[in-house]
Order: C-alpha cells, then sequence, then structure tokens
C-alpha cells in the first residue's frame, strides 16, 4: 500500500474533533458514498489494518499519539423521506436530518439539531436530548463488518441503553439507519428547533472547543451538578478547563490543549467527586487511539 493508493498518511486528526486534540492517524481516507466507504473498509482489511471510523468527531478523544490504522472520516451524507420515516446515510449530520424533517412536516425529530455528530455515531453510542433518544426514533438500521458485507438489523437487536449499545467495542460499521417521526406542521418542527438550539447555547460553551457532556449522568442526578458542587468548576490541568458555565463540560482553552490535559482532569473529576459523594462518574466521551 503506498500514499497514493490509499488516502494520506499521518494526517493530524485534531481538526476533526470538536475539541481540536488529537495526534495523526497513520492512514486517513475521507469517504463520501456508500461504494468509497465499502471500498475503504476492504483495502484496510486486505492489508490487516485496524480500522477507526469517525464521524464528527464530537464524542472521542483523541490521544495524543493518535491512532494506529486506517481513520475513515465518515462525510457520506443522504437523506430519503418515506412518510414519517428519514432514511439517512450514516455520515448525515443529526442537524440536517432534523431540517429535513422539519421541512416536510415531521414532527418529533427536533432535537437530532442540538447535538453536533453524525446519523452513525448516534446509533454507536444512543445519543439523546430533551428526553428523546436515537434507540426511540429508530426503527432499523443497516450495518457492515469489516469484509464490507452488510446486512439490516431492527432497533430492538441493538441493545441500547442510555448512551450506549451493543455496537461500542465492536468493529461493526453503521451503514444507514432510519429515523421515524409523526406527521406534523412544519411551523411547528422549525419554531421547535429553534427554541431548543437557543436553550442549548444559553447553557453550554459553545464558544470553546469541546466535546459534549464529559460523564453519563449517573441514575437521578446530573453529572455536572456533582462536578460543582465539589467545587470544580473553574479547574485547570494544562490547557485543558472545567467550563465555569456548564461543568460537565471540559473546554480546551487555549486551543492547545492536550489529551492528556484532558484525561488528567476527567481523572482528577472522578477521584474528586467519588471521595466527596461516593459516586464514580462514567465517562460519555470515549477515548480512542494509542494511549
Ligand atoms: C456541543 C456538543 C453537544 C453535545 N450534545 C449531546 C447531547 O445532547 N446528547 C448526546 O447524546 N451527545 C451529545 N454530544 C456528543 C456527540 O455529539 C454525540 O455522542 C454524537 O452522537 C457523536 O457523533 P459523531 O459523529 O461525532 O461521532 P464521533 O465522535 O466521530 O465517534 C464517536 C464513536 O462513534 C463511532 N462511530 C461514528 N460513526 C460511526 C459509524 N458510522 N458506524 C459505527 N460507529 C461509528 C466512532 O467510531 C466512535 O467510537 C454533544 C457534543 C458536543 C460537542
Amino acid at each position: 500500500m503506498t500514499d497514493g493508493t490509499f488516502g494520506t498518511r499521518n494526517e493530524r486528526l485534531a481538526p476533526l474533533t470538536s475539541l481540536r486534540i488529537g495526534g495523526p492517524a497513520d492512514f486517513f481516507v475521507r469517504v463520501t458514498s456508500l461504494d468509497d466507504l465499502k471500498g475503504a473498509v476492504r483495502v484496510a482489511r486486505r492489508h490487516e489494518l485496524p480500522t477507526f471510523i469517525l464521524g464528527r468527531g464530537t464524542n472521542v478523544l483523541v490521544a495524543d499519539r493518535g491512532i494506529r490504522g486506517v481513520v475513515l472520516e465518515n462525510a457520506w451524507s443522504e437523506t430519503e423521506v418515506e412518510g414519517v420515516t428519514i432514511n439517512a446515510s450514516s455520515g448525515t449530520p443529526l442537524a440536517h436530518v432534523a431540517a429535513v424533517a422539519a421541512r416536510s412536516g415531521i414532527l418529533g425529530l427536533e432535537w437530532l439539531a442540538t447535538i453536533p455528530g453524525t446519523v452513525g455515531g448516534a446509533v454507536h453510542g444512543n445519543a439523546g436530548a430533551f428526553g428523546s433518544d436515537t434507540a426511540e426514533a429508530l426503527v432499523d438500521a443497516v450495518l457492515m463488518d469489516l469484509d464490507g458485507e452488510t446486512w439490516t438489523v431492527a432497533r430492538d437487536e441493538l441493545g441500547f441503553a442510555y448512551r450506549t449499545s451493543a455496537l461500542q467495542g465492536t468493529p461493526t460499521v453503521v451503514v444507514r439507519a432510519r429515523l421515524r417521526g409523526r406527521p406534523g406542521e412544519r411551523r411547528e418542527a422549525v419554531a421547535r428547533i429553534k427554541e431548543m438550539v437557543n436553550e442549548r447555547a444559553a447553557k453550554q460553551p459553545l464558544a470553546q472547543p469541546n466535546t459534549g457532556s464529559i460523564f453519563r449522568n449517573p441514575v437521578g442526578e446530573h453529572a455536572g451538578r456533582l462536578i460543582d458542587a465539589a467545587g470544580l468548576k473553574g479547574a485547570r490541568i494544562g490547557g485543558a478547563m472545567v467550563s465555569e458555565r456548564h461543568a460537565n463540560f471540559i473546554v480546551n482553552t487555549t486551543g492547545m490543549a492536550t489529551a492528556a490535559d484532558v484525561r488528567a482532569l476527567i481523572d482528577r473529576c472522578q477521584t474528586v467527586v467519588q471521595e466527596r459523594f461516593g459516586t464514580l462518574l462514567v465517562p460519555e466521551v470515549e477515548f480512542v487511539g494509542e494511549w
């Protein structure tokens, strides 16, 4: 395999993540169609290289040493409207699904507009907001293994629970997903999207690089409340800081924070919260690459 035949070598991943952190990928390929996606997965397999699929990089902490093997950036965005269902390719931004649904007079998918990831990332981690989640909206999904073979699974086969699915920890790729809403008024959906996006913008530190909620909320509790009550708002390690605005966010204050800074700050939050309140916070963000 040479640079000319398979993507680029040593591509920096930091610009492809919302935290703006992460070392290089040995090989990097941006895919924009099903054929690209299948082709890249098969070439990687033929060369026995591990494959990592990156959506919009909004729920990952990529190690400073980067990711060994091949990183596929999934920029394949395509939607079809089937009645009250949106059939979307896995690289489609969730905000685009929300916009297509609203335009088509489909209600119930507005919350997708508040999550900056892709359809594939949402199915993988059962993303959710405003009391809804992917598991609830999903009808079925097309999956692919590392030989490029595809099959369809119904929602109930995906082992969904709060911010998890059976796909986590496996190399299975989400190819497409069908998300269902209900019939309604376009105007109402558009207004709801605006409301939700504004509500988020008022609460979250969106002007600084971040990766959304760092920890899952413990049952009946908010991770951010515990971190705040432990006095950790504004705590810093290197360029990483617990947001003053929302304690379950860590921001890359200078744009120069390292993955090691963020990870150390995550560890500190876990240790202090556990000492103070006896609760072990579980990260929602995924640590990926060579640590
Ligand atoms: C400002 C902000 C707000 C956020 N708010 C929310 C929120 O309200 N609710 C919420 O749940 N999350 C939220 N997030 C986190 C994040 O947007 C979601 O977890 C999202 O689903 C991640 O999608 P992604 O495409 O960015 O995935 P990535 O971060 O690129 O990847 C995450 C994981 O998904 C896997 N993956 C990605 N695409 C595929 C695919 N096609 N097939 C198989 N696996 C795949 C990756 O390999 C990786 O393991 C927020 C993040 C930010 C930055």
